[in-house]
């Protein structure tokens, strides 16, 4: 086991979730800058740079989604906020403490659902939470080892060994384990890969309660739709890099942006003035390409425009995104 915390002052020290201010100049929940991440060569492996240079600061009581394809680098940075690998150069903070200055209350103040379902058979449930607790230094007094089972609906098999459990129990139970502390910031590394519809509908809900009672949540995902629906700012990773850092909504009007192709019937010099207001270029081959965005500028409105220009249509097209396209536009052929 990689944790390492046993005494419990450090988890002492660790400030219990609160509502963000509106004007929050507190500590990010966490904060990567320049952080890179080599990995040495080794077993006939060559050495690989799994993090190139990531800056991202991920706000306190959000729920945060880190979207990459497979390799991009998400597990990698995971990892090494919680302690669990060692990072080649830059720094991180968790809950405001740096890595490296103050390790301890770092990893004191995240809980990682991991990626693999690495359960130990031959524990039960309530054994495994308590010797999470035990791991993190939490007092007897402060568990609540059947609380958090209870709500995850564990606590009928908080008794039955690890191996009678399903997968979907074994995905809650590692839910359970990283709450055991009561961090204020969670992980969730792809925790719905292989977990059936309904499952991943009675996580989600137990997540966004703990949301809403507080704690910041970081989601990593490939499922894009599952991003969209639960998480209010999304990054998107690539090769070890940042792509993308936006709200949700920002991300999805970019994907909402269609381009409408015009050609008029003769050409022009120049973009009428009545085009200036939309996102307008008078293209090489004499189209005049607009992004915009439906849900904002209905159609009609942008024709009557092109009209009262009085531009003649001679044809016209349209170009489509969708979010699918825009993932992959921005973390392919890169
Ligand atoms: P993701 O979680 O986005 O799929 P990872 O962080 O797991 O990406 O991996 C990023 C890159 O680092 C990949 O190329 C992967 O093969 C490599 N990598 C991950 N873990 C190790 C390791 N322990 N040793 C060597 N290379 C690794
Ligand atoms: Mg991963």
């Amino acid at each position: 086991m990689a944790h390492g915390i046993t005494d419990d002052t450090a988890i002492a020290k660790v400030p219990a979730p609160q509502e963000p201010a509106p004007d929050d100049d507190r500590p990010c929940a966490i904060q990567a800058v320049n952080l890179r991440k080599v990995y040495k060569a080794a077993g006939g492996q060559p050495a690989k740079e799994a993090l190139k240079s990531i800056n991202l600061s991920i706000p306190r009581g959000s729920f945060f989604g880190l979207l990459g394809p497979n390799g991009a680098g998400k597990s990698t940075f995971i990892n090494i906020l919680a302690g669990l690998v060692i990072k080649t150069s830059g720094s991180a903070s968790v809950w405001g403490f740096d890595t490296d200055v103050n390790p301890r209350q770092a990893r004191a103040s995240i809980g990682v659902v991991p990626q693999e379902l690495n359960i130990d058979p031959f524990f039960t449930p309530a054994e495994a939470m308590e010797l999470q607790a035990g791991l993190y230094g939490v007092p007897k007094s402060a568990r609540r080892t059947m609380e958090i089972l209870r709500v995850l609906g564990l606590d009928d098999k908080a008794d039955a060994y690890a191996r009678t459990l399903s997968g979907g129990m074994r995905r809650r139970l590692l839910v359970a384990k990283a709450m055991v502390h009561a961090p204020p910031v969670l992980v969730l590394d792809e925790p719905t890969a292989g977990v059936d519809i309904e499952l991943r509908r009675q996580l989600w809900e137990y997540v966004q309660e703990l949301h809403a009672k507080g704690t910041t949540i970081v989601l990593t995902t490939h499922y894009l739709e599952e991003a969209q629906a639960l998480c209010d700012q999304i990054a998107i990773i690539n090769h070890g890099d940042v792509v993308v850092c936006e709200p949700t909504s920002q991300l999805l009007s970019r994907i909402d942006e269609k381009r409408i192709l015009i050609r008029p019937s003769s050409a022009l010099a120049s973009l009428p003035p009545q085009l200036e207001k939309y996102k307008a270029e008078l293209r090489d081959d004499g189209q005049i390409a607009v992004l915009y965005n439906p849900s904002e500028a209905p159609m009609a409105a942008l024709l009557a425009d092109i009209s009262s220009a009085g531009i003649e249509i001679a044809d016209l097209s349209t170009e489509e995104a969708a979010l699918e396209d825009v993932f992959l536009q921005l973390t392919s052929g890169k």
